[in-house]
């Protein structure tokens, strides 16, 4: 039986998983990332033993690496990242003359996007948007059934669409970016604006310490029905309708699915989206609505759609991506015994 493993490179830690042709993962190995301050080497060492492990000395057919950082248009290289060292790396060469199989490579949301549309909510539609809400937003749009990569690579990059002119100020160094009103840090930042105004189980959740606050705690708070907690999804919610109203003006999506750490609040976050999209979108009334749901995969989403992308590759199902070296040794060799290939 074939193996395929994805890996979800995140700021944080790496997850790597054994999936199945299903979606179903199989094993799972997690290590620390590094660190954005230290030698690339690191990252990939770390990478390494994740995979190793997961592979249980077995042959790996393919990995997929989903990473948080942009990835050039052709999927070799991770231009830039947040929060690992990777600037303008040839990582999926590097890495695959080092492990000696295929790999591919793909930013981690349009990863995730992937395995909801293959194996998740979004499974079998043609059109869709995946927005995912942690720290930050990030998101992927899916036409006609294919994570839409843009020209570059860096489609679907939602956070940073300006829905406040002059708005606060975003870390990308522009105002007003959606995320700021639409995010894990929102929630985080209204609720604790509020502490000390008015009594909230927050203050004893975070022991007292608002800097302590995070968005999982106000979650728990929410789900309490603790009145600055649901205050501040009501208002996160909505701005997540807001957004996604723009999105669906221009795509047109079947579904949006809504995913990362903040959709754990289920309803608390997405009735007050469904609203602001019924009020917010052109034509309302008039048209389809199409439905918000929460994403299927949970976290190991980007590994599951970098597995799948991996197999994809090798197998030859994914018709726009080829690999431009070595991606299949074998075919190449028969394409050149043959004297049939006519690539340019
Ligand atoms: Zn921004």
């Amino acid at each position: 039986m074939s193996l395929f493993v994805g890996v979800d490179v995140g700021g944080t830690k790496v997850l790597a998983a054994a999936v199945t042709p299903a979606g179903r993962v199989r094993r799972v190995a997690r290590r620390t990332t590094p660190g954005r301050l230290v030698d690339a080497r690191l990252v990939e060492d770390a990478l390494t033993e994740a995979v190793e492990e997961v592979a249980g000395g077995r042959r790996v057919d393919g990995v997929g690496l989903a990473a948080a950082g942009f990835v050039d248009g052709a999927g070799e290289r991770v231009m830039f990242a947040p929060h690992l060292p990777w600037r303008g790396e040839d990582v999926r060469a590097r890495l695959m003359e080092r492990w000696g199989t295929t790999v591919v490579l793909d930013n981690d949301a349009n990863c995730a996007a992937r395995a909801e549309v293959t194996h998740g909510a979004a499974r079998g539609a043609g059109d869709a948007v995946v927005v995912t809400l942690g720290t930050g937003i990030g998101g992927a749009v899916v036409l006609d059934g294919r994570v839409h990569r843009g020209s570059n690579g860096m489609a679907g990059e939602f956070g940073h669409m300006q829905v406040v002119p002059d708005g606060l100020a975003c870390e990308c160094g522009g105002q007003g970016c959606w995320e700021q009103y639409s995010s894990g840090n929102a929630l985080v930042r209204l609720s604790r604006a509020r502490m000390g105004q008015e009594p909230t189980l927050l203050d004893e959740l975070c022991g007292g310490d608002p800097d302590a606050l995070t968005g999982p705690l106000v979650t728990t708070a929410a789900e309490q029905g603790d009145a600055v907690a649901l205050a501040a999804f009501a208002s996160v919610g909505d701005w997540l309708g807001v957004g996604v109203a723009n999105l669906v003006a221009a795509f047109d999506p079947e579904v949006v699915v809504v995913g990362g750490g903040v959709s754990a609040a289920g309803e608390l976050l997405l009735a007050p989206a469904r609203a602001a999209l019924g009020r917010s979108l052109v034509g309302a009334g008039h048209r389809v609505v199409p439905p918000f749901l929460r994403a299927a995969l949970g976290p190991e989403a980007g590994a599951i759609g970098g597995a799948d992308l991996a197999r994809a590759v090798v197998k030859g199902t994914d018709r726009r991506r080829r690999l431009r070296s070595g991606g299949s040794p074998a075919r190449a060799r028969r394409r050149a015994a043959r004297g049939t290939d006519r690539r340019r």
